[in-house]
């Protein structure tokens, strides 16, 4: 497979330049951009630091989740845009906004090494019946595994209908098809699938 002149589908945390962000030690960094005016940021998700004043990464805050305002247009973000596809930023709107200078290119190859290789920790969660750790892991992945998924067209396929077996079927049996998968790639799409029967119930309020 090359993918050589592939890229993911939106800033990820696996190609910013981590050596950029310095909060907690512990950077867990989430780029996404304001749903209301696209102002582009970076929220550590081990600390609740956000960069706001991006390609300057000297500018932080830490909101108050109860009600944060976006620092460019002061609408109000909820806990669902640093995540809807709204809040994705492509490459090209990354670019515009001076962020090259914050990310480091990195082989696809490589970034779907880290998705197979995650699925079989979360594949072990999921043989034990660790339904809590699998779900929190399975999310983990998929911040990854969203925005590459394009390149390898036969992965969503895996997952839609490994996803869609183990809703009429006993998740056991389900997990042990996923394994027989010989393409790495797809068997860890399929085994994102069976996590997704696991889904969090979210109180959208
Ligand atoms: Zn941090
Ligand atoms: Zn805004």
């Amino acid at each position: 497979m090359n993918h050589s002149s592939e890229k993911p589908a939106w800033v990820i945390q696996q190609v910013l330049d981590a050596s950029h962000f310095k909060c907690c030690g512990n950077e867990d960094l989430h780029p996404f951009q304001c749903v209301h005016c696209a102002h582009p940021m970076v929220l550590c998700c081990e600390c609740d630091t956000v960069y706001h004043e991006l390609p300057d990464t000297s500018a932080t805050t830490v909101p108050n989740w109860r009600g944060w305002n976006c620092p460019q247009c002061d609408a109000i973000l909820t806990v669902n845009d640093f995540t809807s596809a709204e809040s994705h930023i492509s490459f090209g709107d990354g670019s515009r906004h001076g962020l090259d200078d914050l990310l480091s290119t990195r082989p696809m190859t490589e970034l779907f090494e880290m998705v197979t290789r995650s699925s079989e920790t979360l594949l072990q969660y999921l043989t034990q019946n660790r339904q809590t750790f699998a779900k929190q892991y399975a999310h983990n992945i998929a911040r990854i595994a969203d925005a590459i998924a394009h390149c390898c067209p036969g992965a969503n396929v895996a997952r839609r209908s490994a996803y869609a077996a183990a809703q009429s079927r006993s998740r056991k049996t389900v997990l042990a098809e996923c394994v027989a998968i010989a393409d790495p790639i797809q068997r860890a799409y399929a085994i994102l699938g069976v996590s997704e029967t696991l889904t969090f119930k979210r109180n959208s309020g």
